[in-house]
């Protein structure tokens, strides 16, 4: 007999995005659904009116967590677990298979059953496919789980292999123990992560006269890339006219890209989980309550929600509450994400069912998962709207990673501070390397001139001037202070990078500063307070150099050869030297090539390895000599590591030996890296 008549009701072009219904022991259901988890008979801090309002035709509740407390004998007791709580709408149990497997303590499995400890009195307890049953019979749910053994998705495929045929075996009990019970039971495809035995489970469970069919073994360790492929996979060979259910997953991304794969059932902890840290899923993204732009922000959390918590406070309010961890703020939160979710499902089932599901998906892919990283409302962007939102000026345009901001040259491809974080390179590469901040606690010393080369988005410019104001803050708690001055020199021949990463504060958090607009303007900035003035001088730093005060530090942060070409021939760094060849200078930056080094070194500069970074075992530091040794010949190097015979041997042997823009008329270069005092066993270090 059919226990759950599910009805297709439509499947939308160019995806497997499905549209359906189903009739249980106690209500209709529309899918695709997500299911509201009550672990414990209730879904966390939310009462059973809210979550019936946010439209849940289906509540999951924990069969292991039930039998340990109140244990099955009250739901015998009350007749089921409908009556207990008072729930009118369906319920779906699981088995108690994943908690075996993700709850501390010991466990065995055996073919038989799975035992394990208790984790409330710590007795023994056997849970085999038929009292796995006989226990979800007496909760009295209207969707039933079979008893499988979960493995993380990661295991070697031996473990996975035996986990799936032994959940087979325990499929085929679980329907003999269900008898002639009127409640429905879903199958569960194992496999972990190896497509061979998801498809191989799926036929097998596919095979047995299920009511529905769910994916479980997912989300426990494997990526989300791994995650949709096995569940393509599977969706791909179970039955059309059966629904399937995806067990524990997950965002509200997740949800999309399963509906899309054609999955029609849902259940995660994370709407009520997530509440109770202090986020929201939003129709603007995730929000983190945790964050302090939302101290004083008016409006609902979501503004196109009308949930009760969205209906009635502010964004205000529920960071207040996060923030003094009352429980009504996880309450109201949840009560939110609950919403949202259901929503969500209910807008899925629309497009289905309109037939314009495939725009909707690509339109909700990213913005489901986009994240307020820097407090500011998270906007989303189409195609569409990238020209109208102004991501590209000149030759530059603007990348978006992970909520972060990045420049690009459109013509090269190549991007300012291609690592995930920019402002942590700037730090690490240039202000903590050049030992900035130490330099300046010299009172009487004349300014410390940094040259900026590459202003582009101002991101090393502004870790700077970030830094020094961070030490006179410290400096303020230890009463009057004195501190050198900083005169910051940035050159750029082209300012578009930095105005169109001004558009976007959200993006690019270092700019949510005076001094950035301010030197736009004026070509130069000032602050009193914290002893800096900055420059810019617009034009070609190969002329401009000339006109700038000579420096103690440069920060040489242009984009490469192929884009920036003429910064980094050995002419440029010969003249560079000569400039310099009175003082003590060091150069840091991000080039490790051969032939950057090697024109460093044949233009005299002494040439040490700088810290790594991103993918990028280690950069580069150039010294004058007066930077790099003492009238004695003795070395200078405040820790810099100098480059040695080593790599002048790696040297001879590179294909990359000539510094960039020389040819084989002149061959001078070849003598001066390999004559260079830092090779010359008469340096003598200290
Ligand atoms: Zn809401």
């Amino acid at each position: 007999m059919t226990r759950l008549k599910f009805q297709l009701e439509a499947t939308a072009s160019g995806s497997r995005a499905r549209a359906g219904r189903f009739t249980t022991l106690h209500n209709e259901v529309l899918t695709p659904t997500f299911m509201p988890v009550g672990t414990h008979a209730a879904v966390r801090a939310q009462r059973r009116e809210d979550v019936l309002t946010s439209g849940a035709g289906v509540l999951l509740a924990n069969t292991y967590h039930l039998m340990l407390r109140p244990g099955v004998e009250i739901f015998e007791k009350f007749g089921g677990i409908h009556r207990f709580m008072n729930w009118p709408r369906s319920v779906l149990t699981d088995s108690g298979g994943f908690q075996i497997f993700s709850l501390p303590g010991s466990r065995s499995v055996s073919e038989e059953c799975a035992e394990f400890k208790s984790y409330v009195d710590q007795t023994l307890i056997r849970l085999s496919p038929e009292s796995s049953i006989a226990a979800q019979r007496a909760i009295g749910s209207d969707i039933m789980m079979v008893l499988d053994q979960c493995v993380a998705s990661t295991v070697e495929r031996g473990v996975a292999q035996r986990a799936m045929e032994l959940t087979h075996r325990w499929a085929l009990r679980s329907l003999a123990a269900r008898g002639d019970s009127p409640q429905a039971l879903f199958g569960i495809v194992q496999g972990a992560s190896y497509a061979d035995l998801r498809a191989a489970s799926a036929r097998a469970i596919a095979d047995m006269p299920f009511d529905g069919y769910a994916i479980g073994g997912l989300a426990v360790g494997e990526g989300s890339g791994a995650r949709e492929d096995c569940t393509g996979i599977v969706t791909e060979l179970l039955p059309q006219d059966k629904p399937r259910y995806l067990m524990g997953v997950g965002t509200t991304r997740d949800l999309l890209e399963a509906v899309h794969r054609g999955v029609d059932m849902f259940d995660c902890i994370l709407p009520t989980a997530l509440a109770k840290q202090g986020v929201a899923f939003t129709s603007l993204g995730r929000r983190d309550l945790r964050r302090a732009a939302y101290r004083g922000m008016h409006g609902p959390i979501d503004p196109k929600c009308d949930c009760p918590t969205c209906k009635t406070h502010s964004i205000a309010y529920l960071f207040h509450l996060n923030k003094v961890q009352e429980p009504q703020g996880w309450q109201l939160l949840g009560l939110h994400n609950i919403h949202f979710y259901m929503q969500l499902m209910r807008t899925m089932r629309e497009h289905i069912l309109a037939d314009d599901w495939l725009p909707f998906y690509r339109s909700q892919r990213d913005l489901l998962d986009a994240r307020d990283s820097y407090g500011a409302p998270v906007r989303h962007v189409t195609k569409a709207q990238r020209q109208k939102l102004k991501l590209k000026l000149g030759r530059y345009e603007v990348l978006i990673r992970d909520g972060v901001g990045h420049i690009r040259e459109m013509a090269s491809g190549e991007v300012m501070h291609s690592v995930n974080d920019p402002a942590e390179e700037a730090r690490s590469l240039y202000v903590e390397q050049s030992r900035l901040v130490e330099r300046l606690a010299k009172p009487d010393a004349p300014p410390l001139v940094v040259w900026d080369v590459g202003l582009g988005a101002g991101t090393n410019a502004m870790a700077a001037i970030q830094a020094v104001e961070a030490m006179w803050r410290r400096a303020a708690a230890d009463g009057p202070h004195a501190a050198r001055r900083l005169t910051l020199v940035s050159f750029e021949n082209d300012l578009d990078s930095l105005k169109l990463a001004l558009r976007h504060p959200a993006w690019f958090k270092h700019l949510r500063h005076a001094a950035p607009r301010g030197l736009l303007a004026d070509d130069r900035w000032s602050s009193a307070a914290a002893g800096v003035d900055w420059q810019l001088l617009r034009g070609d730093f190969n002329a401009t150099k000339f006109t700038a005060p000579l420096p103690d530090v440069i920060f040489f942060d242009p984009f490469s050869f192929k884009t920036d070409s003429a910064l980094w021939t050995l002419a440029a760094f010969r003249e560079l030297a000569n400039l310099l060849s009175a003082k003590a200078v060091e150069l840091f930056t991000y080039s490790y090539s051969t032939s950057v080094r090697a024109a460093l070194l044949a233009s005299g500069f002494y040439v040490a390895r700088g810290r790594g970074t991103g993918p990028k075992a280690e950069t580069t530091i150039g010294l004058t000599p007066r930077a790099a040794v003492d009238a004695a010949g003795r070395e200078l190097s405040h820790g810099r590591e100098l480059l040695g015979e080593e790599w002048l041997a790696k040297w001879r042997r590179s294909d990359a030996q000539a510094p960039l823009g020389t040819d084989s008329s002149d061959a001078s270069w070849h003598h001066a890296v390999r004559a260079h005092p830092q090779f010359q066993t008469r340096f003598v270090y200290p």
